[in-house]
């Protein structure tokens, strides 16, 4: 169980948990059992955003767990996210987009460190020249990027460059996000989990596509953050620290990038600075 809370450090001296459970699409009334179920396998790393709408109840299920002594708070480390904006306001079906700098939001976030309200700060779907110009001003480099990552979309320069800058990454949609009809506006759908090189990869470790595609990340020291409500599954992805990938399996991972992404997030794409991920 301790292996589930293996962590990578942070440039501000903070570590962050390997894995996470991620919670969007988590609806009410099943996310808090999801957020107990994963503590109770050893996940010490909840990720969460004000726009999944369930935040509330991740941090009611969060409190029992440390009031019954299974953990402590200190032992979690929790992520909220506040999007460039308010929560999607809708004008003739296009989301209204904040014209908020980006830069004026981190100076921000830096006075939330100052005030001790927050540990470590960080972006989402940052792409180089953001974390560039964001670099070039911040008084607090960003702890962590958190970006959609997995074999079908690898972002070599993008991880070369956090990783040159100290910054670490935080992979999500891990699994490809299967199944997924809520904003999902990749024209050419894939399911990641049936990719053949995944399956003989995980037919060699006898393990499942999921937990290659998870052991995947860690190996490389980055964070992930499978989504699930599922108990049985939730611990599937828990099980990820008792195996090694061998070299050849990386870089047979590495070899199926087809730059496919689940998340184009085109809802946002009147913003000034869409597109938010590519490098
Ligand atoms: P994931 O790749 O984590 O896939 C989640 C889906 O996979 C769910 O339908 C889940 O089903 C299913 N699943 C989970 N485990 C398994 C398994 N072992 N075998 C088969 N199927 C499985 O996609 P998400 O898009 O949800 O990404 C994960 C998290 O990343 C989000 O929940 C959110 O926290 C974060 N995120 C952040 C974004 C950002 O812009 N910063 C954007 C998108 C995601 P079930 O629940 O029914 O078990």
């Amino acid at each position: 169980m301790a292996a589930a809370s293996a962590t990578r450090l942070l440039n501000n001296g903070c570590r962050i948990p390997l894995l996470g459970l991620g919670t969007w699409k988590s609806d009410p009334g099943v996310v808090g059992k999801a957020v107990s179920a994963a503590i109770d396998a050893g996940y010490r790393h909840i990720d969460g955003a004000y726009s999944y709408m369930n935040e509330a109840e991740v941090g009611a299920a969060v409190k029992k767990k440390v009031e019954e002594g299974v953990v402590t708070r200190e032992d979690l480390f929790i992520v909220s996210k506040k999007v460039l904006g308010e929560l999607f306001p809708m004008r003739k079906g296009r989301v209204l987009v904040s014209d908020a700098d980006y830069v004026d939001t981190w100076r921000a976030m830096e006075v939330l460190v100052d005030e001790g309200l927050v540990k470590s700060i960080g972006v989402s779907n940052f792409n180089i020249s953001q974390l560039e110009r964001l670099l070039s001003v911040a008084r607090i480099i960003p702890a962590v990027n958190q970006v959609e990552l997995h074999p079908y979309l690898t972002q070599p320069e993008l991880v070369e460059f956090c990783a040159s800058r100290d910054i670490a990454l935080t992979a999500f949609s891990p699994l490809g996000s299967p199944g997924r009809t809520v904003l999902n506006d990749s024209a050419d759908p894939k399911d990641l989990l049936k990719d053949p090189v995944v399956e003989v990869i995980a037919k060699n470790h006898r393990k499942s596509s999921a937990q290659v595609l998870l052991r995947f990340h860690v190996q490389r020291n980055i964070a992930t953050i499978p989504k699930s409500v599922t108990p049985a599954r939730i611990q599937e992805n828990a099980e990820i620290f008792d195996f090694e990938l061998m070299d050849e399996d990386l870089q047979s991972l590495l070899t199926i990038n087809k730059n496919w992404r689940v998340c184009q997030l085109t809802m946002l794409q009147d913003h000034q600075f869409y597109p938010f991920n590519d490098s």
